[in-house]
């Protein structure tokens, strides 16, 4: 096995991404011989090919957009083109909700639409596979303000469960109960300043730790309120607080996912 997913961007939300304080390329999965990226956001193309080794995207089988907002989509539309080696090959998978790809203002154009091989509408509970190597399932609608959906992965050696943007909520719990390592867009450190604001704060990720139990919690999609207390400080309180390890994510991290589950 010699599964890994990369961080080429831990950036969350207006201020931190069009500052680009951090990052903000999404999130590239290597499983199971298989190369997706989840929710490319601006400097996606430029973060893969910075990377060390170099990441070329015309090798993904899959690009998967949790959610139509800028941070998780801006670059979606070179990504099929890189995908499709420029729309002259019809290959790939591309993974959305409704709300991102169809009318009235699909984050996708329609030649690039058409141009993959395969276009999978994301929906509450649904499960998708990838050749029947790589299977994932949108187990919840999250709370926030556009159709959004996190992900878990069943891999042979544990399950991997993305919880993108979302308001705290009690079912999330039971979604992505069995995560082995979970990744959590957390944006806030103090609850949100007004209702409205749909994205967790550390005690709802504190929460959803407590009630997961996942061997390994990693923090990513930092706002700036985040950004200020220091991830890492955050994390480590998180991992003091709940017993579980807690790791806040860097800009251009890899998780070798082989040591993870080892
Ligand atoms: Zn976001
Ligand atoms: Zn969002």
């Amino acid at each position: 096995m010699s599964d890994w997913i990369k961080f080429l961007g831990t950036a969350g939300a207006r201020f931190v991404v069009y500052k680009q304080l951090r990052a903000s390329g999404g999130i590239w999965c290597h499983i199971q011989e298989r190369d997706l990226i989840i929710d490319p956001g601006p400097g996606t193309a430029y973060r893969c090919h910075a990377a060390k080794p170099k990441l070329n995207p015309e090798i993904l089988d899959a690009i998967i957009l949790t959610h139509r907002h800028l941070d998780h989509t801006t670059e979606a539309n070179v990504m099929v083109e890189a995908m499709t080696r420029g729309t002259f090959s019809r290959r790939g998978a591309l993974f959305a909700p409704a709300d991102a790809i169809c009318r009235p203002e699909p984050v996708v154009f329609s030649y690039l639409r058409e141009a993959v091989e395969r276009l999978g509408v994301l929906h509450e509970g649904g499960c998708y596979s990838l050749d029947g190597r790589v299977g994932f399932c949108t187990p919840v609608r999250h709370l926030h303000p556009v159709e959004t959906y996190g992900l878990l992965f069943d891999l042979p050696y544990g399950k991997i469960g993305f919880i993108v943007d979302t308001a705290f909520f009690s079912g999330l719990v039971e979604s992505y109960r069995g995560a082995d390592l979970l990744v959590l867009n957390l944006m806030l450190f103090d609850p949100p300043p007004r209702p409205g604001i749909q994205h967790l704060d550390v005690a709802g990720a504190r929460r959803l730790i407590e009630g997961i139990k996942p061997r390994v919690t990693i923090i990513t999609h930092f706002g700036m309120t985040l950004l200020k207390r220091n991830p890492h400080l955050v994390a480590q309180q998180l991992q003091e607080e709940t017993g579980y390890k807690v790791i806040a994510a860097r800009d251009g991290m890899t998780l070798d996912l082989a040591s993870l589950f080892a």
